[in-house]
């Protein structure tokens, strides 16, 4: 079975709704925390508020920088340019863009990028 980039437009557009749902809930479920304005307000909850909110900020952090490269990827794909590495300008393997719908650089390219972060460090 071959995923063509339609396939992976479809899988995008999926992509992008599911985690803006998920930065909705995390919005919603922040309200809750910090205003203290919430309809509901469970004691038991308490405890846990301070410890969930940091892993909240990361993890929202994340979806929100996630939501960012998928955006990118469906803008992508509208002009074009869509599975097109932007380092090297070659076809990103089809495989890799199934693993990764929104990654911008071919396996090489990311690859050498990761390698010079390593030596830069
Ligand atoms: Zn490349």
């Amino acid at each position: 079975m071959v995923t063509t980039k339609d396939e992976l437009f479809s899988e995008l557009l999926a992509l992008q709704a599911e985690i803006s749902s998920h930065l909705a809930d995390m919005d919603a479920s922040d309200d809750l925390t910090e205003g203290g304005t919430g309809y509901t307000n469970h004691p038991a909850d308490d405890g846990t508020a301070v410890h969930d909110q940091q892993i909240n900020h990361s993890t929202y952090q994340a979806a929100q920088e996630r939501l960012r490269d998928v955006r990118d990827a469906l803008a992508r794909y509208e002009a074009g340019t869509y599975g097109i590495c932007e380092n090297c300008g070659r076809e990103i393997d089809i495989a890799r863009l199934e693993a990764i719908p929104y990654t911008r650089l071919c396996l090489r390219c990311a690859e050498q990028r990761e390698y010079n972060a390593g030596m830069a460090q």
